[in-house]
């Protein structure tokens, strides 16, 4: 991003994955499948037609500053590693807790202002290199920023600057297909096991972001799993057993167990209490998901990597960082346990 002060002029670019038929324009990022008029936004605000096409505002950054891989969080990627983390106003889904709504409610919810700087892709990905960090797409959704996607990857030119996600998974197959390659790790929101459910919450339905979390195991892109729990919502323990068999049929995924905080126009729900934290992470255990993460209720053993075969402590971490001790390949010193992740070398 410039240094200049945050331009609330929004600057259009051309846009890709849309198609244009007897004069109509279809969105094809998302399952909304907006068809948009010439000069029209569709439901993310953030793409518009124009003309026979499409154009999209997040070629810009709200936000682009560095982050602990943590605060994705994804806990078996690099730990202690950092990410320069971008971050365009707009979403496709409209969640009623988002805590992040003045950035990912733009033109809908009060107070969710366009301000927004263009970004420089090659002086971006040159930050990152020089910080040694990976590139991030957070706070937002980041399959929005697709184009922006494409083009830091192209500059990118055989460095190691991993891209990296944390996004609701609510794509079309054919963006997902599209941009799985370019992702090194993902954590997608597992919001409900239920499709009516999750259409109440975010506006979305749930085979969408259950397909993206498909197509991106397929494409070898490291996948944790994000659920809030919100208590009256999806905490009933049969709606915890089903969202973590829908985890464990992926495999041995992370899923990391968000706590509710009452946001918006969720206000009327209640926090988490940490004893329901602590029963869903049993529940998911008994599922055969070997590492279950609580971020903060839990005190430290709740962010802890332990080994499945010895119950060893291997990753410790603190809130938003760690000091890694889990290296590639990470195995067990205990037990010789292999422990799932993408790890880095350690230097001598
Ligand atoms: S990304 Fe989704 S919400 Fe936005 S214009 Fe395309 S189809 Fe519509």
């Amino acid at each position: 991003m410039a240094k200049s002060a945050v331009s609330t002029l929004i600057q259009w670019q051309p846009a890709a994955f849309f198609e244009t038929r007897d004069a109509t324009i279809s969105c094809t990022l998302c399952p909304h499948a907006c068809t948009l008029a010439d000069g029209e936004t569709g439901l993310c605000k953030v793409r518009r037609g124009r003309g026979n096409c499409m154009e999209t505002a997040t070629m810009a950054a709200a936000v682009c500053h560095s982050d602990p891989v943590e605060r994705k969080p994804l806990y078996h990627f690099r730990p202690g590693s950092k990410v320069l983390t971008l971050a365009a106003p707009g979403c496709n889904l409209t969640c009623g807790y988002c805590q992040n709504r003045r950035l990912s409610q733009f033109g809908r919810a009060a107070g969710a202002r366009w301000e927004a700087e263009p970004v420089d892709v090659n002086a971006l990905v040159d930050r990152a290199a020089d910080e040694s960090a990976a590139l991030g797409f957070s706070y937002s959704e980041p399959g929005l920023s697709a184009e922006l996607l494409l083009a830091v990857a192209g500059a990118i030119r055989g460095r190691d600057i991993p891209l990296i996600w944390k996004s609701n998974g609510f794509l079309t197959p054919r963006a997902a297909h599209t941009l799985a390659p370019l992702l090194s790790a993902a954590n997608i929101d597992l919001k409900s096991a239920v499709d009516e459910d999750m259409r109440r919450l975010s506006g979305g339905g749930l085979e969408p972001v259950l397909e993206t979390i498909r197509i991106f195991l397929e494409h070898d892109v490291w996948v944790e799993i994000s659920t809030p729990l919100i208590p009256g919502f999806n905490t009933e323990t049969s709606q915890i057993r089903a969202l973590a068999g829908i985890v464990a049929s992926f495999g041995n995924l992370p899923w990391h167990l968000l706590r509710f905080v009452p946001e918006f126009r969720f206000a009327k729900y209640s926090p988490t209490p940490p004893a329901l934290l602590q029963k869903a992470r049993s529940l998911g255990r008994e599922a055969g998901l070997d590492y279950v993460y609580v971020e903060r209720a839990l005190g430290a053993e709740g962010r802890g990597t332990r080994c499945p075969g010895c119950d060893t402590i291997l990753q410790k971490r603190e809130i938003w960082s760690a000091t890694p001790t889990l290296h590639d390949p990470a195995d067990c010193p205990v037990c010789g346990e292999r422990i799932p992740g993408r790890w880095l070398k350690e230097t001598s």
